[in-house]
């Protein structure tokens, strides 16, 4: 048939990423997207799947927007593409830097586009470095990140990730540059309290480099892929003021973050902190086009541009009118649509779904949401903190019980599941995923049994 050829090609042809390639090669993949609509996606055989995870935390606004379809298609008719080597600009391009301007808060003030995560994060650290030099303080090069960091694999990115698997792969990461200091508290419920372990590790860190040394401190204000989890309340208030103290720049990477997951426009807002820099990507375009950006502060924008000489750093599809056009409609949509009161409202279903999972079984433990941004872990001992042995593989076996009975999600590690799906979700439908994950938690159950 087409769909075992389509499956052939790919074991053949297709190196998938961040996928076991012998695994891949000999089993082939185990959906192949072919069309969606809202939170669901299909199958090529026509299975409809329920995002539960907005593909990569990134479909925000759902699959099969027409009006950003429209927007790209509008915007691919006047032009291909757009230069921006010597300055050349073009329309949705500045229409989008001053849309985030006004739209981020505090005194963040201008962009430099990219293409991704990664190429956001990787030009935070260049461009901070490059601040020091101009205001002469060239031995301010290091930057802090966090223990369960991920911010990327670009080679600056992976470096600053702390994921071991990424950090370490292929020997790339550079050596001497980054510094890992502790990070948030992993379990959330106990989150509403401050830890101040978290911030003396950041503060013996930079005590320990010599603050001379350090250009930056990178933080996702909720970690995604280390774990969904959430800092403790005063955690990112101490670290700015470290930063402050030290002369330090606050990177906030809010590629996960950022537009509307969390309940709030940007990750930072649920702890009135506004950082230096910040790294956005995923949901600016709800996926529907590759686009990233950092954005700066005012000092930071005028400090770039009292430097005399060509700034040599950019890429390609820099400020790509395209993937500015989709963004633009996309920002105009969150808020037209009043997205982010949905999330504040779902985020309450959720979190009473999630209850429920823990009150009916008793290997859930951990359950913590912020606007559409979940996860619980398991335990094979809740009351001793006991976890199952690697070899059981809870999580992903859990996932996989959801995923035969036609739900995504994902297993971050062998004890916790992340839960992120699109932010125009409804109630029945979000109680649709907690019916799901409760029949996948009894089938382990069972299993192990
Ligand atoms: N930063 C965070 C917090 C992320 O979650 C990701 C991707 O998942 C990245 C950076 C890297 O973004 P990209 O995969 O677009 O390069």
């Amino acid at each position: 048939s087409k769909i075992q050829e389509l499956i052939e090609l790919d074991k053949k042809h297709y190196i998938h990423p961040t996928t076991d390639p012998k695994l891949l090669a000999e089993e082939g993949p185990p959906i192949i997207f072919a069309g969606g609509e809202g939170i669901y996606a299909d199958h090529v055989n026509g299975d409809r799947y329920i995002d539960g995870m907005s593909m990569l935390w990134n479909v925000n606004l759902g699959h099969g927007v027409a009006e950003l379809a429209d927007a790209a298609r509008e915007q691919m008719m006047k032009i291909a593409y757009a230069s921006s080597f010597k300055g050349f600009s073009n329309e949705p391009a500045i229409e989008l830097a001053k849309k985030i301007a006004d739209m981020t808060p505090g005194d963040l003030e201008a962009v430099f586009y990219t293409s991704g995560g990664s190429e956001s994060n990787d030009t935070a650290f260049k461009l901070a470095r490059f601040y020091w030099e101009i205001k002469g303080k060239p031995s301010k090069k290091k930057i802090i990140a966090v223990s369960n960091a991920y911010h990327g694999v670009t080679i600056g990115a992976q470096t600053a990730t702390a994921l071991q698997a990424f950090h370490e792969f292929s020997g790339s990461n550079i050596p001497g540059l980054f510094v890992h200091a502790t990070a948030h508290l992993l379990n959330a419920e106990q989150g509403d309290k401050n830890d101040p372990q978290y911030e003396e590790s950041i503060r013996a860190a930079i005590e320990r480099e010599g603050a001379d040394n350090i250009a930056a401190i990178i933080i996702e204000p909720v970690q995604g892929a280390g774990g969904v989890n959430i800092p403790p309340e005063g955690y990112l208030q101490a670290v700015r003021k470290l930063a402050d103290e030290h002369d330090i720049l606050f990177i906030a990477d809010e590629v996960i973050c950022g537009f509307g997951r969390t309940g709030t426009m940007f990750g930072v807002e649920n702890w009135n902190v506004v950082p230096d820099l910040m790294s956005i990507a995923k949901g600016i375009t709800s996926g529907y086009s590759q686009l990233g950006a950092v954005v700066m502060n005012k000092e930071f924008r005028d400090t770039l541009v009292s430097f005399e000489g060509v700034l040599a750093h950019g890429f390609t599809y820099s400020g790509h009118p395209t993937a500015c056009a989709v963004a633009l409609k996309n920002i105009e949509m969150l808020e037209r649509d009043n997205v982010l009161d949905n999330v504040k409202a779902m985020e309450k279903v959720m979190r009473d779904g999630l209850a429920y999972l823990k009150e009916k079984h008793d290997i859930v433990t951990n359950t913590r949401v912020i606007g559409l941004l979940a996860a619980f872990d398991l335990r094979e001992d809740r009351e001793n903190d006991k976890t199952f042995a690697p070899e059981v593989k809870a999580a992903p076996t859990i996932v996989d019980e959801c995923f035969d009975r036609k739900l995504i999600l994902r297993p971050l590690g062998m004890d916790r599941i992340a839960i992120a799906p699109p932010l125009i979700i409804n109630k029945e439908e979000v109680e649709k995923i907690i019916a799901i994950i409760d029949e996948s938690i009894t089938a382990f159950k069972n299993k192990i049994k």
